[in-house]
């Protein structure tokens, strides 16, 4: 993967070859940005071209093509075992980086989850960061910079990765052969992510949109067990809810763009149906809808009871 393949991320990559062109790559790196944005392509294509010994990688000699497929024996990648990385992992990368490179100019690592160094696995890293065996190149990547240790940071350049433009997204779905609408409305939905958007436009959101969303606008307060069936259904979904709640939430932004801006819709397919909420509710309404909607995904967040939370928003919702 060379740096021209990675879309919306200029900023960071100018970076990344000037360092090489310079010959000042530094010891650490933390990319920090949200999941699916091109920080372990953009690590990886660093790497790649430091191996390569270019400030873009040629993609046709034998170390590019192994990092490539991921079989350079110089390039070692650590990856939560469970919830965290725990400290034997580290011992066992800082005994790899240790050896001579293979046929590489100098050994890299990229640490992917820098958020889930625990304090122990964390110290154990100090001061391979600081001074890495070889000249050794450590890439570090996290969701957000808040997240890592601050002990971790302050040992590491740090670059941000932008979500990006859902235009971007559009394009890249509509190049690897999405259909148009679909890449339209993933994109829209993708919350700047192109992994999400490849989800959503991949799997079965898209189709059944409109059939979950004509489920919980029929939801009322006089039949409160279908409401509460609705929550505990949704709420067992771990892996599919955090997707509809994007859903909800982008279908209640439409309703509220719609009367000023009805060609900016995310779900334009889905036209009728905003248009019918939007006659039926007040904009005061779905503001706090929305607001309530945020929260609670906060709250799922940091793991509170999905089924109750669910209920409550579900009540509010159909008390629109
Ligand atoms: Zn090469």
């Amino acid at each position: 993967m060379p740096f021209s393949e990675i879309i919306g991320q200029d900023r960071a990559i100018a970076v990344l070859r000037r360092s090489i062109s310079m010959g000042r790559v530094a010891h650490a790196y933390l990319f920090s940005g949200i999941e699916g944005c091109g920080k372990r392509k953009s690590a990886l294509a660093f790497i790649q071209a430091v191996f390569c010994g270019r400030e873009e990688a040629c993609g046709v000699c034998s170390c590019c093509k192994k990092v490539a497929n991921g079989q350079h024996p110089d390039l070692h990648i650590l990856e939560p075992d469970g919830a965290f990385i725990k400290i034997d992992q580290v011992r066992e990368l800082q005994k790899e980086l240790s050896y001579r490179p293979f046929e590489a100019p100098k050994k890299a690592c990229i640490i992917d989850g820098a958020d889930k160094l625990n304090l122990s696995s964390g110290n154990a890293l100090l001061k391979t960061l600081e001074e890495p065996p070889g000249d050794a190149l450590m890439i570090l990547i996290a969701p957000e910079r808040s997240a890592v240790l601050q002990t971790i940071l302050s040992r590491c350049q740090a670059l941000q990765f932008q979500p990006l433009a859902a235009e971007l997204i559009e394009g890249r779905l509509v190049r690897d052969r999405f259909p148009a609408e679909a890449a339209r409305v993933a994109a829209t939905l993708s919350g700047g992510s192109l992994k999400r958007g490849i989800e959503i436009a991949t799997d079965g959101v898209l189709e059944g949109r409109g059939s979950f969303l004509e489920r919980i606008i029929a939801l009322n307060l006089k039949d409160v067990s279908a409401l509460f069936a609705a929550a505990e259904e949704f709420a067992a979904d771990k892996e599919g809810l955090p997707g509809l709640l994007e859903l909800l939430l982008s279908f209640l932004r439409d309703i509220l763009i719609y009367r000023s801006t009805p060609g900016a819709l995310a779900n334009a397919d889905l036209e009728q149906l905003i248009a019918r909420e939007a006659a039926r509710c007040p904009e005061s309404r779905v503001m706090e809808l929305i607001e309530q909607l945020v929260a609670m995904r906060r709250m799922l967040a940091r793991n509170v009871n999905a089924r109750l939370a669910l209920e409550v928003f579900f009540m509010r919702f159909a008390a629109r």
